[in-house]
């Protein structure tokens, strides 16, 4: 096992890992910036090296100056987290060949999936079903209209490099879709200097239904079962739960078996996530994500395995040790993403925290690097905390998630804790029946 991992994160998830290493009595070495020196991901860490001043380019993104900090502190692994590096094939390469281990898939698996035109094409051929549309790039607007003739009209524009919801564009008619893929290949030039588009059949009502899966290094492949993403606003995640309410027995079996046998099919190792779109007893392939998520809690609370622990077993080269007939899934989990920002207009809103009071109580996780006067500074994502509920079933579940956002406290800025508690009563949620467009109805006001 390693002695030290380098924690190349900040906020909730940096002082997740820190914790996972921590029991595993692995010594952690925190990078920070200027603008995180009190945080708590520094402040808990056994070495913390600043790596540069707040801008992220500068500092979490700083390949040369993150390398360096493994360096002095003789750090054996690298944990990237989530965001930031954690998908950047050539960050990934460059820490091996560096001589540490990353903790994570490994490179050329980041750099597959990280094109999603290529991914749906392994996908497709390892037999998974993928939305249809074009058969990969597509170069210009004759072919685009072509493929759309197809495919039928709303089409959707996607970015190759695409993440977080950007370089996605809808064409509702053939007159727009040059506009469109101009738009969407122009966002996608500047958030990943990959300009490359392809077309997809937009479904109209689908939820986003994605499987976890955890491998070794020696073919060994689980899935964790589902978790569902449907709760989005701009095509990010608000709310997750897990398992799906929306799934039966087969099809949730079908789906997690076809996931954890394409894993295996290329070799893939550690943690990974394979996502759908569900519509009408379907399921569609979207995207593979080849790291730690956002929304693992949820699987952590069905599954009681820690994924984190599991990815540096793994990583450092032990057998997962158990197969899929040992994995038993338990009750219910729901995560809500607290970010510091206004719960209507979503206008950022950093600054100092006053009074922070975090719920506790039975089934009850916050993962959080907040505390009472730590700054929220206004340079990086804006999520500042996770509150994870699990219960013996949905409903004991949703009672709980309730009761424990009636509890929280953070004075001093705006969070998005109002919208939460607003979703979370709502009939439609309560009977677990909505899709990807139902919270932005809720915002708009055409759900109750
Ligand atoms: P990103 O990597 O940018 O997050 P994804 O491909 O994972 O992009 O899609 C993100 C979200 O966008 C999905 O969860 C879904 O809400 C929506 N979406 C993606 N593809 C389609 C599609 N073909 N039809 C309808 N909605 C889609």
């Amino acid at each position: 096992m390693f002695d030290k991992v380098l924690i190349a994160n900040r906020g909730e998830i940096a002082l997740r890992i820190l914790r996972a290493c921590r029991e595993m009595g692995i010594r952690t070495v925190s990078v920070h910036s200027t603008a995180d020196a009190d945080a708590m991901h520094v402040r808990l860490a056994d070495e913390a090296i600043c790596i540069g001043p707040p801008a992220s380019s500068e500092s979490y993104l700083n390949v040369q100056a993150i390398l360096t900090a493994a360096t002095i502190s003789s750090a054996n692994a690298i944990h990237p987290g989530y965001g930031f590096l954690s998908e950047n094939a050539d960050f990934a390469a460059k820490v091996e060949e560096s001589g540490f281990v990353f903790i994570g898939p490994s490179p050329e698996h980041i750099r597959l999936m990280g094109d999603k035109i290529a991914a749906k094409k392994v996908a497709k051929d390892a037999g998974i079903p993928v939305v249809p549309g074009s058969d990969g790039l597509v170069k210009d607007a004759e072919t685009a209209l072509k493929v759309a003739g197809n495919i039928g009209f709303p089409v959707l524009i996607k970015a190759s490099a695409g993440g977080g919801g950007r370089g996605m564009k809808v064409a509702e008619t053939p007159e727009e879709l040059p506009e469109a893929m101009k738009a969407a290949s122009a966002e996608a030039k500047s958030a990943f200097g990959n300009g490359d588009i392809y077309l997809e059949k937009v479904l109209k009502n689908p939820r986003h239904i994605e499987i976890q899966i955890l491998a070794d290094l020696r073919g060994n492949v689980v899935h964790l079962g589902e978790r569902d993403c449907s709760l989005q606003r701009r095509h990010q995640k608000v709310l997750e739960e897990a398992p799906s309410p929306a799934l039966n027995e087969n099809e949730r079996q079908d789906i997690c078996r076809i996931a954890a046998e394409a894993a295996a099919k290329i070799g893939y190792r550690s943690v990974g996530t394979v996502e759908f779109l569900y519509e009408d007893g379907e399921f569609y392939f979207i995207e593979m994500n080849t790291r730690l998520q956002v929304e693992h809690p949820i699987t952590e609370m069905i599954s009681g395995l820690d994924l984190v622990r599991e990815m540096v077993r793994i990583s450092a080269g032990a057998p997962l040790g158990y197969s899929q007939k040992d994995i038993k899934l338990r009750g219910h989990a729901v995560e809500c993403r607290i970010n510091a920002e206004n719960p209507e207009t979503f206008v950022p809103s950093p600054g100092r925290i006053g009074d922070y009071y975090a719920p506790g109580g039975l089934g009850v996780r916050v993962d959080s690097a907040l505390y009472t006067g730590c700054t929220v500074p206004p340079y990086y994502d804006s999520m500042i905390a996770k509150l994870i509920v699990h219960g013996a079933n949905r409903n004991e579940c949703l009672m709980r998630l309730r009761r424990a956002l009636g509890e929280f406290v953070i004075d001093g800025i705006e969070t998005t804790i109002p919208l939460h508690q607003r979703l979370t009563s709502a009939a439609d949620f309560v009977n677990g029946d909505y899709d990807i467009h139902w919270l932005e109805k809720l915002m708009n006001g055409d759900k109750g």
